[in-house]
């Protein structure tokens, strides 16, 4: 038996309750830590033994196990610091039991155990630490996704609930014009156009709702036809002559650019991405500034160009404005116009268009060098549309 193994069988008592005493302030808990302790200095005398720390991993490997993971109530966390405490408890001991020539020779050879197996016992608890966290990640993704599932449920209920008040809105609404228009009211008739226009922007933004839920559900479907994206350009051109006419932002379409050949896409859908994108860009751009389109043929796709001259994106902006209620953010400075400068709405607009984008196939996204409102350095936006030679058979067309 070695000189310390020896030593600690002597003395195994008296340094257990030397380090109860230490470890533990809370008589409840004492016979808890006697139990502990016992073990760690018996396995501590094998490993004396032995002069091999093997022994004490095993004690570590419990109490790494039954520890609880660092808290605000106990910020220093792990079993580091509690076998730091034996090993001065043993130290001082040993100064105090034996004359200083054999206490030299017992320190040192306790310090190496202690040294291997406090490194040992680092690392197990640095593993240890990354199962906590790797669960606890996984906790928190598996919450987010229930938190986005039952954002994205609310959402759907409400659209639907909304939907049916409004067709009865909608319905008395028609009759009350009949009746205005018999009895020539030209009163009545200015204050029903105002009602009107309310319950069409109410309309768009529960289509919106409705676009998102089928979007989140992969419930899109899209009914694709031959199409030219020239009748696409015309149809934008003609739809958005009303809404610009309280801004003054030239819109320059550059035609001879916009291929002639056919592809297959959802008209309806593909109209509503581009005049989305286009009147961000109106809206987006102080009044002076200007919004071009253009196209480039690439092997397989064209690719339609919307630059505009306005306050631009954010790199940190721009890496979320296709995700849902994206402007949420910003309430004060939020708008129900269409066009309106920097007029943000609900946040759905681009996050639908890239719904409707990538069930097209295709691809949508946005390059801005910043955002400044002084010197406007512009947004570019990229609608990547495939030209399909035939009906394609994708998920949402089937
Ligand atoms: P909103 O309903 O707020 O217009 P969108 O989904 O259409 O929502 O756009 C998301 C955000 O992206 C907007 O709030 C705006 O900050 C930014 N954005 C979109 N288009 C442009 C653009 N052309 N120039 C600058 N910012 C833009």
């Amino acid at each position: 038996m070695t000189r310390l193994a020896q030593w600690l069988e002597d003395n195994f008592d008296a340094l257990v309750q030397a380090a109860v005493t230490e470890l533990s302030q809370d008589e409840q808990l004492r016979s808890q830590v006697l139990v502990s302790v016992e073990a760690f200095f018996q396995s501590f005398i094998q490993a004396a033994e032995t002069n091999d720390p093997t022994p004490l991993d095993y004690v570590f490997s419990d109490w790494v196990e039954a520890r609880s993971s660092p808290t605000e109530d106990e910020p220093t966390g792990g079993v580091v610091p509690a076998v730091a405490i034996l090993k001065r408890v043993t130290w001082d001991h040993i100064l105090q039991s034996t004359p200083p020539e054999e206490a030299l020779g017992l320190l040192s050879e306790s310090d190496r155990i202690y040294t291997q197996s406090l490194l040992r016992l680092s690392r197990l608890e640095a593993s240890a630490l990354l199962v906590d966290m790797r669960r606890e990640l996984v906790e928190a993704k598996a919450y987010v996704e229930y938190l986005d599932k039952r954002k994205a449920d609310f959402v759907a209920v409400s659209a639907h609930e909304l939907k049916t008040p409004l067709t009865i809105i909608e319905g008395y609404s028609d009759i009350l014009r009949q009746n205005i228009s018999l009895h020539n009211d030209n009163q009545a008739a200015g204050l029903l156009d105002g009602m009107s226009t309310g319950i069409r922007r109410l309309r768009d933004i529960i289509q919106d709702m409705i676009d998102v839920s089928l979007i989140n559900l992969d419930m899109l479907k899209l009914h694709f036809q031959q199409i030219r994206l020239h009748q696409i350009i015309d149809a934008v051109e003609r739809q958005i002559e009303d809404v610009l006419q309280d801004r003054r932002v030239n819109i320059l379409i550059e035609k001879h650019t916009i291929p002639h050949r056919t592809t297959y896409a959802d008209p309806i859908r593909l109209l509503q991405v581009v005049q989305k994108v286009i009147l961000n860009g109106v809206k987006y751009t102080p009044d002076g500034g200007e919004v071009r389109i253009t196209a480039r043929e690439l092997p397989g796709f064209t690719d339609l160009i919307v630059m505009d001259t306005g306050i631009g994106i954010s790199p940190t902006k721009i890496q979320h404005i296709f995700d849902m209620f994206s402007s949420q953010v910003d309430v004060a400075l939020h708008s129900s116009g269409k066009t309106k400068f920097k007029g943000a709405g609900p946040g759905l607009g681009l996050a639908i268009c890239k719904g409707i984008i990538d069930a097209h196939g295709g691809n949508i996204w946005a390059e801005s060098a910043g955002h400044d409102e002084e010197t406007c350095p512009g947004s570019t936006f990229h609608i990547l549309i495939p030209m399909y030679t035939s009906e394609p058979q994708l998920a949402s067309n089937t």
